[in-house]
Protein backbone atom coordinates (compact mmCIF):
# COMPACT_ATOMS: atom_id res chain seq x y z
CA UNK A 1 0.00 0.00 0.00
CA UNK A 2 1.18 3.21 -1.30
CA UNK A 3 1.17 6.64 0.88
CA UNK A 4 -1.94 8.85 -0.57
CA UNK A 5 -0.65 11.57 -3.08
CA UNK A 6 -1.61 14.01 -0.31
CA UNK A 7 0.54 12.53 2.24
CA UNK A 8 3.96 12.14 -0.53
CA UNK A 9 2.77 16.29 -1.21
CA UNK A 10 3.25 16.99 2.58
CA UNK A 11 6.11 14.98 3.40
CA UNK A 12 7.92 17.05 0.34
CA UNK A 13 7.34 20.31 1.57
CA UNK A 14 10.51 21.72 3.73
CA UNK A 15 11.11 20.11 6.49
CA UNK A 16 9.24 19.58 9.74
CA UNK A 17 10.29 19.06 13.03
CA UNK A 18 9.71 15.31 13.75
CA UNK A 19 8.21 13.66 14.84
CA UNK A 20 4.18 14.16 13.69
CA UNK A 21 1.90 12.23 12.18
CA UNK A 22 -0.22 12.97 8.91
CA UNK A 23 -3.84 12.09 8.19
CA UNK A 24 -5.14 11.90 4.62
CA UNK A 25 -8.77 12.99 5.67
CA UNK A 26 -9.97 11.49 2.14
CA UNK A 27 -8.76 8.29 3.07
CA UNK A 28 -10.86 8.49 6.37
CA UNK A 29 -13.96 9.01 4.39
CA UNK A 30 -13.40 6.54 1.37
CA UNK A 31 -12.65 4.18 4.25
CA UNK A 32 -16.18 4.99 5.79
CA UNK A 33 -18.10 4.67 2.87
CA UNK A 34 -16.33 1.23 2.09
CA UNK A 35 -17.42 0.14 5.25
CA UNK A 36 -21.19 1.35 4.60
CA UNK A 37 -21.13 -0.62 0.63
CA UNK A 38 -20.05 -3.41 2.54
CA UNK A 39 -22.79 -3.31 5.40
CA UNK A 40 -25.29 -1.62 4.02
CA UNK A 41 -27.79 -1.84 6.56
CA UNK A 42 -25.54 -1.05 9.11
CA UNK A 43 -25.44 2.11 11.83
CA UNK A 44 -21.57 3.33 11.72
CA UNK A 45 -20.83 4.74 14.95
CA UNK A 46 -17.19 5.80 14.96
CA UNK A 47 -15.04 4.72 18.17
CA UNK A 48 -13.89 8.29 19.14
CA UNK A 49 -10.82 7.17 20.96
CA UNK A 50 -9.15 5.52 18.24
CA UNK A 51 -8.60 9.24 17.01
CA UNK A 52 -10.87 12.24 18.30
CA UNK A 53 -9.45 15.09 15.71
CA UNK A 54 -12.08 17.47 15.12
CA UNK A 55 -11.75 17.37 11.85
CA UNK A 56 -12.14 13.64 11.32
CA UNK A 57 -15.35 13.94 13.59
CA UNK A 58 -16.64 16.35 11.37
CA UNK A 59 -15.78 14.47 8.69
CA UNK A 60 -17.75 11.50 9.70
CA UNK A 61 -20.58 12.87 10.42
CA UNK A 62 -21.13 14.68 7.10
CA UNK A 63 -20.90 11.06 5.85
CA UNK A 64 -24.17 10.40 8.01
CA UNK A 65 -22.03 8.70 11.12
CA UNK A 66 -22.69 8.35 14.61
CA UNK A 67 -20.48 8.01 17.40
CA UNK A 68 -18.93 6.15 20.49
CA UNK A 69 -17.83 7.78 23.17
CA UNK A 70 -16.73 6.77 26.29
CA UNK A 71 -16.02 9.79 28.24
CA UNK A 72 -17.25 13.07 28.87
CA UNK A 73 -14.70 15.40 27.42
CA UNK A 74 -15.25 12.58 23.79
CA UNK A 75 -18.98 13.56 24.47
CA UNK A 76 -18.34 17.22 24.88
CA UNK A 77 -16.30 17.84 21.69
CA UNK A 78 -18.93 16.13 19.85
CA UNK A 79 -21.21 18.04 21.03
CA UNK A 80 -19.30 21.18 19.72
CA UNK A 81 -18.83 20.00 17.03
CA UNK A 82 -22.62 20.10 16.26
CA UNK A 83 -23.12 16.42 16.62
CA UNK A 84 -26.59 15.76 18.49
CA UNK A 85 -26.93 13.44 21.62
CA UNK A 86 -29.10 11.22 19.12
CA UNK A 87 -25.87 10.47 17.40
CA UNK A 88 -23.90 9.40 20.16
CA UNK A 89 -23.96 6.15 22.48
CA UNK A 90 -22.10 6.03 25.64
CA UNK A 91 -20.20 2.31 24.89
CA UNK A 92 -17.80 2.25 27.66
CA UNK A 93 -18.60 -0.06 30.65
CA UNK A 94 -16.25 1.78 33.36
CA UNK A 95 -18.07 5.02 33.84
CA UNK A 96 -18.17 7.26 37.22
CA UNK A 97 -22.04 7.53 38.15
CA UNK A 98 -21.56 11.54 38.01
CA UNK A 99 -20.06 10.94 34.70
CA UNK A 100 -23.12 9.20 33.64
CA UNK A 101 -26.13 12.13 34.74
CA UNK A 102 -23.81 14.60 32.67
CA UNK A 103 -24.29 12.38 29.53
CA UNK A 104 -27.60 11.85 30.39
CA UNK A 105 -28.36 15.37 31.36
CA UNK A 106 -27.05 16.24 27.67
CA UNK A 107 -29.50 13.51 25.77
CA UNK A 108 -27.76 10.57 25.40
CA UNK A 109 -30.20 8.05 25.99
CA UNK A 110 -27.61 4.64 24.64
CA UNK A 111 -25.51 3.59 27.37
CA UNK A 112 -23.39 0.27 27.62
CA UNK A 113 -23.23 -2.00 30.53
CA UNK A 114 -21.16 -5.39 31.74
CA UNK A 115 -21.44 -5.64 35.69
CA UNK A 116 -24.14 -5.18 37.91
CA UNK A 117 -23.08 -2.24 39.54
CA UNK A 118 -22.96 -0.26 36.51
CA UNK A 119 -26.48 -1.42 35.23
CA UNK A 120 -27.67 -0.09 38.40
CA UNK A 121 -25.71 3.04 38.24
CA UNK A 122 -27.15 3.66 35.04
CA UNK A 123 -30.73 3.14 36.88
CA UNK A 124 -30.13 6.00 39.01
CA UNK A 125 -28.34 8.44 37.09
CA UNK A 126 -29.82 7.61 33.57
CA UNK A 127 -33.60 6.52 34.28
CA UNK A 128 -35.49 5.06 31.16
CA UNK A 129 -32.41 4.93 28.63
CA UNK A 130 -31.85 2.75 26.57
CA UNK A 131 -29.04 -0.32 27.78
CA UNK A 132 -26.91 -3.08 26.23
CA UNK A 133 -25.36 -5.42 27.76
CA UNK A 134 -21.83 -6.37 26.49
CA UNK A 135 -20.60 -10.30 26.09
CA UNK A 136 -17.19 -11.18 26.92
CA UNK A 137 -15.82 -13.09 23.93
CA UNK A 138 -12.37 -14.88 22.99
CA UNK A 139 -10.55 -12.78 21.31
CA UNK A 140 -9.32 -15.19 19.14
CA UNK A 141 -8.07 -13.55 16.13
CA UNK A 142 -6.82 -10.26 16.97
CA UNK A 143 -3.29 -8.85 17.09
CA UNK A 144 -4.65 -6.52 20.23
CA UNK A 145 -7.45 -8.69 22.18
CA UNK A 146 -10.42 -7.52 24.95
CA UNK A 147 -11.34 -10.15 26.48
CA UNK A 148 -10.69 -9.76 29.95
CA UNK A 149 -10.97 -6.91 31.21
CA UNK A 150 -14.54 -6.39 29.78
CA UNK A 151 -18.17 -8.53 29.32
CA UNK A 152 -19.95 -11.01 30.89
CA UNK A 153 -21.03 -14.60 30.65
CA UNK A 154 -24.62 -15.24 28.80
CA UNK A 155 -25.93 -16.46 31.00
CA UNK A 156 -24.67 -13.54 33.71
CA UNK A 157 -26.11 -10.99 30.82
CA UNK A 158 -29.53 -12.82 30.19
CA UNK A 159 -30.03 -12.38 34.12
CA UNK A 160 -29.18 -8.55 34.13
CA UNK A 161 -30.92 -7.96 31.01
CA UNK A 162 -33.61 -9.67 32.22
CA UNK A 163 -33.83 -6.87 35.41
CA UNK A 164 -33.13 -3.92 33.99
CA UNK A 165 -37.05 -3.16 33.67
CA UNK A 166 -36.53 -3.41 37.79
CA UNK A 167 -33.49 -0.57 37.41
CA UNK A 168 -35.93 1.44 35.64
CA UNK A 169 -33.86 1.04 32.52
CA UNK A 170 -35.07 -0.33 29.06
CA UNK A 171 -32.99 -3.37 27.97
CA UNK A 172 -32.44 -2.50 24.20
CA UNK A 173 -29.66 -5.38 22.76
CA UNK A 174 -26.37 -7.13 23.25
CA UNK A 175 -22.90 -6.12 22.18
CA UNK A 176 -19.48 -7.55 22.01
CA UNK A 177 -16.07 -6.51 21.09
CA UNK A 178 -14.52 -9.72 19.09
CA UNK A 179 -10.99 -7.93 19.60
CA UNK A 180 -8.77 -5.08 17.98
CA UNK A 181 -7.09 -5.83 14.82
CA UNK A 182 -9.19 -8.61 14.32
CA UNK A 183 -7.66 -10.30 11.38
CA UNK A 184 -10.02 -13.02 11.11
CA UNK A 185 -13.86 -12.10 9.55
CA UNK A 186 -15.18 -15.44 10.89
CA UNK A 187 -14.44 -14.30 14.62
CA UNK A 188 -18.26 -12.45 14.48
CA UNK A 189 -19.86 -15.76 14.18
CA UNK A 190 -19.33 -17.27 17.52
CA UNK A 191 -20.69 -13.70 19.43
CA UNK A 192 -23.46 -13.47 17.00
CA UNK A 193 -24.58 -16.87 17.60
CA UNK A 194 -24.50 -16.35 21.10
CA UNK A 195 -26.23 -12.79 21.34
CA UNK A 196 -29.03 -14.53 18.37
CA UNK A 197 -29.46 -17.36 21.53
CA UNK A 198 -30.09 -14.79 24.28
CA UNK A 199 -32.77 -12.38 21.81
CA UNK A 200 -34.71 -15.49 21.86
CA UNK A 201 -34.38 -16.88 25.49
CA UNK A 202 -35.13 -13.04 26.70
CA UNK A 203 -37.92 -12.93 23.92
CA UNK A 204 -39.52 -15.91 25.77
CA UNK A 205 -39.25 -14.37 29.06
CA UNK A 206 -41.29 -11.15 27.44
CA UNK A 207 -38.17 -8.82 27.22
CA UNK A 208 -37.63 -7.96 23.46
CA UNK A 209 -34.38 -6.81 22.51
CA UNK A 210 -33.92 -4.41 19.61
CA UNK A 211 -30.42 -3.71 19.31
CA UNK A 212 -27.03 -5.83 17.99
CA UNK A 213 -23.54 -4.07 18.29
CA UNK A 214 -20.93 -5.75 16.17
CA UNK A 215 -18.47 -3.85 18.06
CA UNK A 216 -15.28 -2.72 16.45
CA UNK A 217 -12.38 -4.78 15.48
CA UNK A 218 -11.66 -4.09 11.75
CA UNK A 219 -7.94 -3.85 11.21
CA UNK A 220 -5.62 -1.54 9.43
CA UNK A 221 -3.21 -2.76 7.30
CA UNK A 222 0.43 -3.51 9.66
CA UNK A 223 2.84 -5.44 8.57
CA UNK A 224 0.84 -8.77 7.43
CA UNK A 225 -1.89 -8.48 5.22
CA UNK A 226 -5.44 -8.39 6.40
CA UNK A 227 -8.91 -9.34 4.36
CA UNK A 228 -10.94 -6.63 2.57
CA UNK A 229 -13.59 -4.48 3.68
CA UNK A 230 -16.01 -6.64 1.56
CA UNK A 231 -15.00 -9.68 3.63
CA UNK A 232 -15.64 -8.72 6.72
CA UNK A 233 -19.16 -7.48 5.42
CA UNK A 234 -20.31 -10.81 3.73
CA UNK A 235 -18.81 -13.20 6.75
CA UNK A 236 -20.80 -10.38 9.20
CA UNK A 237 -23.79 -10.67 7.24
CA UNK A 238 -23.90 -14.33 6.34
CA UNK A 239 -23.43 -14.60 10.66
CA UNK A 240 -26.49 -12.03 11.04
CA UNK A 241 -28.88 -13.62 8.18
CA UNK A 242 -27.74 -17.74 9.75
CA UNK A 243 -28.73 -16.69 13.59
CA UNK A 244 -31.10 -14.32 13.61
CA UNK A 245 -33.18 -15.50 10.07
CA UNK A 246 -36.41 -13.45 9.58
CA UNK A 247 -35.91 -11.40 12.95
CA UNK A 248 -32.96 -9.43 12.11
CA UNK A 249 -32.20 -6.43 14.85
CA UNK A 250 -31.60 -3.19 14.24
CA UNK A 251 -27.39 -3.73 13.27
CA UNK A 252 -24.67 -1.16 15.09
CA UNK A 253 -20.86 -1.20 13.83
CA UNK A 254 -18.05 0.85 16.01
CA UNK A 255 -15.25 0.88 13.86
CA UNK A 256 -12.14 3.08 15.68
CA UNK A 257 -8.76 1.76 13.97
CA UNK A 258 -10.48 0.04 10.94
CA UNK A 259 -11.40 3.97 9.76
CA UNK A 260 -8.69 6.17 10.51
CA UNK A 261 -5.39 3.78 11.17
CA UNK A 262 -4.50 3.45 7.34
CA UNK A 263 -5.13 7.36 6.62
CA UNK A 264 -1.70 8.51 8.80
CA UNK A 265 1.62 8.42 8.50
CA UNK A 266 4.32 9.22 11.07
CA UNK A 267 7.15 10.71 10.50
CA UNK A 268 9.97 10.35 12.55
CA UNK A 269 13.78 10.44 12.50
CA UNK A 270 17.14 8.30 13.43
CA UNK A 271 18.58 9.83 16.63
CA UNK A 272 20.82 6.75 17.26
CA UNK A 273 22.26 4.16 15.18
CA UNK A 274 24.75 1.93 17.93
CA UNK A 275 25.74 -1.61 18.05
CA UNK A 276 25.35 -2.80 21.44
CA UNK A 277 26.53 -6.50 23.28
CA UNK A 278 24.52 -6.67 26.03
CA UNK A 279 23.79 -9.98 25.71
CA UNK A 280 23.76 -10.87 22.06
CA UNK A 281 25.28 -8.87 19.68
CA UNK A 282 22.58 -6.32 17.78
CA UNK A 283 22.30 -2.67 15.79
CA UNK A 284 19.72 -0.38 18.15
CA UNK A 285 18.15 2.25 16.57
CA UNK A 286 17.17 4.54 18.22
CA UNK A 287 14.39 6.84 16.59
CA UNK A 288 12.56 10.20 17.93
CA UNK A 289 9.60 8.44 18.69
CA UNK A 290 8.64 5.81 20.92
CA UNK A 291 6.04 3.80 23.53
CA UNK A 292 5.44 7.68 25.13
CA UNK A 293 5.32 9.39 22.29
CA UNK A 294 2.51 7.84 20.64
CA UNK A 295 3.60 4.00 19.74
CA UNK A 296 2.07 2.30 23.09
CA UNK A 297 0.29 -0.02 20.67
CA UNK A 298 3.87 -2.05 20.14
CA UNK A 299 3.13 -3.40 23.60
CA UNK A 300 4.79 -7.06 23.60
CA UNK A 301 5.34 -6.21 19.74
CA UNK A 302 1.56 -6.56 19.53
CA UNK A 303 0.59 -3.82 16.49
CA UNK A 304 3.81 -4.66 13.95
CA UNK A 305 3.73 -1.16 11.94
CA UNK A 306 4.64 -1.04 8.28
CA UNK A 307 8.44 1.23 8.55
CA UNK A 308 9.42 2.91 5.64
CA UNK A 309 13.08 4.58 4.98
CA UNK A 310 14.38 6.63 2.07
CA UNK A 311 17.06 3.61 1.88
CA UNK A 312 14.95 0.94 1.12
CA UNK A 313 15.55 -1.95 -1.57
CA UNK A 314 18.98 -2.42 -0.81
CA UNK A 315 21.18 -5.18 2.01
CA UNK A 316 19.16 -4.32 5.73
CA UNK A 317 20.20 -5.33 9.02
CA UNK A 318 17.77 -6.79 11.67
CA UNK A 319 17.23 -3.94 13.83
CA UNK A 320 16.00 -3.71 17.36
CA UNK A 321 13.84 -0.23 17.49
CA UNK A 322 13.77 1.89 20.51
CA UNK A 323 12.11 4.81 21.35
CA UNK A 324 14.18 7.95 22.43
CA UNK A 325 13.18 8.47 26.45
CA UNK A 326 15.43 7.57 29.45
CA UNK A 327 12.76 4.48 30.19
CA UNK A 328 14.04 0.80 29.78
CA UNK A 329 11.12 -0.52 28.40
CA UNK A 330 10.88 2.44 25.58
CA UNK A 331 12.06 -0.48 23.33
CA UNK A 332 9.52 -1.37 20.19
CA UNK A 333 11.10 -3.93 18.45
CA UNK A 334 13.41 -6.49 20.08
CA UNK A 335 12.20 -9.94 20.04
CA UNK A 336 10.79 -9.09 15.78
CA UNK A 337 13.57 -7.17 15.11
CA UNK A 338 13.30 -5.23 12.04
CA UNK A 339 15.24 -5.46 8.35
CA UNK A 340 16.14 -1.85 7.92
CA UNK A 341 18.36 -0.71 5.47
CA UNK A 342 22.27 -1.19 6.16
CA UNK A 343 23.33 2.26 5.26
CA UNK A 344 20.86 3.52 7.30
CA UNK A 345 22.09 6.75 8.88
CA UNK A 346 21.37 9.28 12.28
CA UNK A 347 19.39 12.10 11.17
CA UNK A 348 17.14 9.73 8.31
CA UNK A 349 13.89 10.71 8.27
CA UNK A 350 11.38 6.89 8.11
CA UNK A 351 8.07 6.77 7.80
CA UNK A 352 5.84 4.52 10.18
CA UNK A 353 2.98 3.53 7.91
CA UNK A 354 -0.73 3.44 8.81
CA UNK A 355 -0.51 4.94 12.26
CA UNK A 356 -3.77 7.00 12.17
CA UNK A 357 -5.01 4.99 15.19
CA UNK A 358 -3.91 5.07 18.84
CA UNK A 359 -0.97 6.92 18.30
CA UNK A 360 -2.38 11.03 18.54
CA UNK A 361 -4.35 10.07 21.44
CA UNK A 362 -2.10 8.07 23.11
CA UNK A 363 0.70 10.28 23.29
CA UNK A 364 2.02 11.00 26.83
CA UNK A 365 2.11 14.73 27.80
CA UNK A 366 5.32 15.25 28.86
CA UNK A 367 8.14 12.25 29.58
CA UNK A 368 11.25 13.56 29.18
CA UNK A 369 10.13 17.26 28.31
CA UNK A 370 9.22 15.78 24.89
CA UNK A 371 5.58 17.03 23.55
CA UNK A 372 2.47 15.15 22.54
CA UNK A 373 2.82 13.88 19.52
CA UNK A 374 1.61 17.00 16.82
CA UNK A 375 -1.03 15.91 14.02
CA UNK A 376 -1.43 17.39 10.69
CA UNK A 377 -4.93 16.89 9.33
CA UNK A 378 -4.88 17.67 5.54
C1 LIG B 1 -12.26 0.73 21.35
C2 LIG B 1 -13.64 0.30 21.08
C3 LIG B 1 -14.10 0.19 19.77
C4 LIG B 1 -13.20 0.37 18.56
O1 LIG B 1 -12.42 -0.75 18.37
P1 LIG B 1 -11.49 -0.91 17.09
O2 LIG B 1 -10.89 -2.24 17.25
O3 LIG B 1 -10.54 0.20 17.08
O4 LIG B 1 -12.40 -0.87 15.90
C5 LIG B 1 -15.40 -0.16 19.58
N1 LIG B 1 -16.24 -0.37 20.62
C6 LIG B 1 -15.84 -0.27 21.90
C7 LIG B 1 -16.80 -0.52 22.99
C8 LIG B 1 -14.52 0.06 22.17
O5 LIG B 1 -14.12 0.15 23.44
Amino acid sequence: MQMSEKILQFLSEPARETPFLVLDLDLVVERYREVKNALPDIDVYYAVKANPADEIVTALADEGSCFDVASIPEMEACVRLGISADRMSYGHTIKKESDIAKAHAAGIDLFAFDSAAEMEKLGRAAPGSRVFCRLVTKGEGADWPLSKKFGFQVEIAEDLLARAKNCGLQPHGISFHVGSQQTDPEQWDAAIAEAAALFRTLDRKGVSLELINLGGGLPARYLNDVPTTARYGDAIMTAMHKHFGNQMPQMILEPGRGLVGDAGVIQAEVVLIAERHNGKAARWVYLDIGKFGGLPETIGEAIKYRITTPRDGGETVPSILAGPTCEELDVLYEHTPYPLPKDLQVGDRIEIQSAGAYTWSYAAVCFNGIPPLKQHVI
